[in-house]
């Protein structure tokens, strides 16, 4: 069954990611009534240092915290797709299972985590993000790239904007003034996370947000790298002759 259009797809490798890295924004677009909806690549299942947690355990813990986040924020839905924690590549069958839920959910704007970051940086992370970008385009956009979903009924979608979070090429600064106690708020519900770290957790991230928002009218940022894809030149706008 197609589900109801999102205005929002936050595709992440783990539980907490969107939290960290785009909660504020979330919570903004949410009530500013946009439709947001989670894509959770990864079960969780190895982010502990609790040796008493089996990997079966803790991915239903991080699942139900996830859900938790995503109440306190307002996101209408969250789909795991179940890959086990620090086990992602770069394959065929992850491209295809993003490009399913972009042709699901046809959402307008795509947030995932930038790939590009150097040196030290996770590799879910780096892989999550490169698949991510790489299903908006080319091969959610066009209709010869899984000629089977088109038969399902998953017609061909063009995603308008990107953003990247955890980006060293930041261009956009989001304001998250007024939810950012939100973004908090809902990290606290990653209890297996943070723990009891949050308040120390808080304070570092409302410094970073206040550094981001450095120069700018408000007082709290997230920053992001973004790319607007109707922008892109003539492959885009041979698709809306
Ligand atoms: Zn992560």
């Amino acid at each position: 069954m197609i589900p109801p259009k999102a205005d929002v797809l936050v595709i992440m490798p783990h539980p907490d990611d969107s939290e960290f890295g785009c909660a504020g924004t979330v919570a903004r677009w949410t009530k500013e009534g946009k439709r947001v909806v989670y894509v959770v690549i990864t079960n969780g299942d190895k982010g502990t240092s609790d040796r008493s947690l089996t990997p079966a355990k803790l991915s239903v813990i991080r699942q139900a915290e996830q859900r938790e986040a995503a109440r306190v924020l307002g996101v209408s839905d969250v789909v795991y797709l179940g890959y086990p924690d620090q086990g992602l590549e770069d394959s065929p069958g992850l491209r295809k299972d993003i490009v399913r839920q972009i042709r699901l959910y046809r959402p307008d704007t795509v947030v995932t985590l930038d790939p590009y970051r150097r040196y030290v940086w996770h590799r879910d992370h780096r892989i999550a993000g490169q698949v991510v970008l790489d299903a908006v385009y080319p091969y959610a956009r066009d209709h010869l790239a899984y000629p089977d979903m088109l038969a399902e009924g998953l017609e061909p979608h063009n995603v308008k904007e990107m953003y990247f979070t955890a980006s060293e090429d930041v261009n956009f600064r989001s304001d998250v003034t007024d939810t950012f106690e939100l973004k908090v708020q809902a990290l606290a519900c990653h209890k297996s996370q943070v723990g009891d770290r949050i308040a120390e957790i808080g304070e570092g991230l409302r410094h970073r947000a206040e550094e981001m928002a450095r120069g700018q009218s408000f007082e709290l940022a997230e920053a992001f790298h973004y790319i607007d894809l109707e922008m892109l030149g003539p492959y885009r706008k041979k698709d809306k002759i």
